[in-house]
């Protein structure tokens, strides 16, 4: 019986080795898919970098804050 109890106490470590095993890839998409994240000169609001406007330098939200920015 002692030894079933072995037996089951090692499947358990293996599993717990083997679902931290896995835990570690998901990390470095994480750090693949998060973008830079730029702020709004404008108004101050950070978004994506990929979803921003950049005009002269300045990164801005939306192409109505790019003009109220440039028009100052
Ligand atoms: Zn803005």
């Amino acid at each position: 019986m002692s030894r079933l109890f072995f037996i089951l106490a090692v499947i358990i470590v293996v599993y717990l080795l083997l679902r931290s095993y896995r835990k570690q890839p998901p990390k470095q998409d994480v750090a693949a898919a998060s973008e830079d994240m730029v702020r709004c000169v404008r108004c101050g609001v950070h978004l994506p970098k990929s979803e921003s406007i950049l005009a002269g330098g300045n990164f801005y939200c939306s192409d109505a804050h790019r003009r109220e920015h440039q028009a100052k």
